[in-house]
């Protein structure tokens, strides 16, 4: 009976997308899910993307923005970090499914014997699958869904279909956003519609008839979107006008739920859901949209320095951080393969050295973070970047010839007089399949007592997620510590002959030493929320603050 009460009060939010890709999907969507959890309701999300690739933990960050990494280890679209910053939750691998996932479970089926006797085709089983996938486990009061990719892509049909089905199933239970771009032709001075027109034709063709529509554009106060096209899509998609909502481009993510809060958006909501919202944003959002002052810049040096969505994570747990000490931040992409790189350092008030994999720009990291500990500026290393601060360390304090495996091709002979001082975790020299395979999410961390680490998470153990098949090793961990680099922080556990061992997870240099000189081989950008910025870039953020004398401008 009671599952019945659960069954009926279900509700499923899709939201597809047409014209082109990244106008903002995920966003939208999570600006939404903030609208109804402000409310009070439970919200989860489900992002299906239709590409084959299991996941996108082997795609490079160049090809696809960040790999997002979940508690449970599930390797994920950066649209999954959107998700659990607006909405202030922890999610799992139910809420990251791709088309290669879903054909590789049902191949997997036909092989155990699952569809004996019967042809398996794509209706109805893996519509029967992608449908289980969007009610699995459902919880909450709603569930947000999107579907990756835009109308029209070949890839995506059969989750539309599936969606169709569903939506049949479930009378009542489903709200359909639908998002498009609105070019303007600057030749013409006009902005055309036909193209969402098109993308609206497209669902109704497949048997989906839109409940909300958002027109994405670069509308201005002196080039304004006309109210005539609002009601034209209005009309091509047999709907109201306060149904169409315009939302042009914000200066800020943060900025897109602030500004759907003076449209239509809570009206439709309401009318969907049954009942009044009394919304209540975080107040991260309004301080957001304060004018802070002064500037910090933290470099983010690193080798993709095109696409800063590789480091999309990080530029938010430093936001964050920044509103939280109410001034502002620039995050600057620096390459690692400058030949001036000190001189790019000496105008900024922090360094952050991220994540990476491979050698290409190792070298330029270890040179950004030796100005940072010799100029006292802020630093924050993370997974590579503590490997990284290892070697530099080790090389230029303790005059150790120091290395990272990643720094030798994968069947190279090292030489024994270079000191493998960033090799395989134990066991990880013995995996060669890709994806999923890393060292991956939650693990916890006991601090050390009076470190910089334990004072800023004020705990004595943390659980941070992880992405990594590399460690510093432990034999020459005695070696740093002696000159200053000391473990702050590890992963306790029993090795294979039931001896207790430790993974170094944080390492630092003494406040007397350095203004802010940690770092972690873990992920901490992961579990940065607006709300609830991440104690180590906090740390940074302050440090930068306390060590700047005449701030940029
Ligand atoms: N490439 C390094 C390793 O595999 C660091 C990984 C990372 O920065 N996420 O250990």
């Amino acid at each position: 009976m009671l599952e019945l009460i659960n069954r009926c009060m279900a509700k499923y939010i899709f939201v597809t997308g047409g014209v082109v890709s990244g106008i903002g999907k995920g966003i939208t969507a999570a600006s939404i899910g903030l609208f109804l959890k402000s409310a009070g309701m439970t919200v989860d999300v489900i992002k299906f993307d239709p590409y084959l690739n299991i996941d996108p933990g082997t795609m490079s960050p160049f090809e696809h923005g960040e790999v997002y990494v979940l508690n449970d280890g599930s390797e994920t679209d950066l649209d999954l970090g959107h998700y659990e910053r607006f909405l202030d939750v922890e999610l799992s691998s139910l809420s990251s499914v791709n088309a290669g996932k879903i054909y590789n479970a049902i191949l997997e089926r036909e092989r155990a014997g699952d569809y004996l006797g019967k042809t398996v085709q794509l209706i109805p089983n893996v519509t029967n699958h992608i449908k289980d996938c969007f009610a699995k486990d459902m919880d909450k009061d709603v569930r947000i869904i999107e579907i990756g990719g835009s109308t029209g892509d070949m890839e995506g049909e059969i989750f539309l279909e599936s969606f169709r089905q569903f939506r049949r199933q479930h009378d009542g239970e489903v709200f359909h956003v639908h998002l498009g771009y609105v070019p303007f032709l600057a030749c013409s001075g006009e902005y055309k519609t036909k193209p969402m027109q098109v993308s609206i034709r497209e669902l109704l063709r497949v048997g989906l008839q839109p409940d909300m529509i958002v027109m994405r554009s670069e509308s201005t106060e002196e080039r304004p979107l006309q109210k005539s096209q609002i009601e034209k899509i209005a009309l091509f998609s047999n709907l109201k006008t306060h149904q169409v909502i315009s939302l042009p481009d914000q200066n800020s993510i943060y900025g897109v739920p602030m500004y759907l809060r003076q449209t239509d958006l809570q009206l439709n909501l309401e009318e969907f859901i049954g009942k009044k919202l009394n919304v209540e944003f975080p107040d991260f959002y309004t301080n957001f949209s304060k004018e802070r002052e002064p500037l910090y810049k933290i470099a983010l040096v690193t080798k993709y320095t095109q696409l800063s969505d590789s480091y999309l994570s990080v530029i938010e747990a430093m936001k964050a951080a920044a509103v939280a000490e109410g001034v502002e931040v620039d995050v600057e992409l620096v390459d690692s393969d400058r030949d001036d790189l000190d001189q790019a350092l000496s105008k900024m008030d922090g360094l952050i050295v991220p994540g990476g994999f491979g050698k290409r720009g190792m070298e330029g990291k270890i040179k950004a973070i030796k100005y940072a500990r010799e100029n006292k500026l802020p630093f924050l290393g993370i997974c590579l970047g503590l490997q990284m601060a290892v070697i530099e360390f080790a090389r230029n304090v303790c005059g150790v010839d120091a290395y990272s495996r990643e720094m030798f091709d994968e069947n190279e002979m090292v030489d024994e007089s270079k000191k493998l001082l960033i090799d395989f975790i134990p066991g990880q020299q013995y995996i060669k399949r890709k994806g999923g395979t890393m060292r991956l999410g939650e693990y916890a961390c006991e601090l050390e007592k009076d470190s910089i680490a334990a004072s800023l998470y004020e705990a004595k153990s943390i659980l941070e997620r992880h992405r990594h098949r590399l460690e510093v090793q432990n034999q020459y961990v005695e070696i740093l510590a002696q000159k200053g680099l000391k473990v702050t922080g590890k992963f306790e556990y029993k090795n294979e002959s039931n001896q207790s061992d430790y993974l170094v997870e944080i390492m630092e240099l003494s406040p007397k030493d350095h203004p802010y000189f940690v770092a972690t081989q873990a992920h901490p950008e992961f579990k940065s929320r607006p709300n609830r910025p991440h104690p180590l870039f906090v740390g940074l953020m302050k440090a930068s603050i306390q060590t700047k004398k005449s701030p940029a401008t």
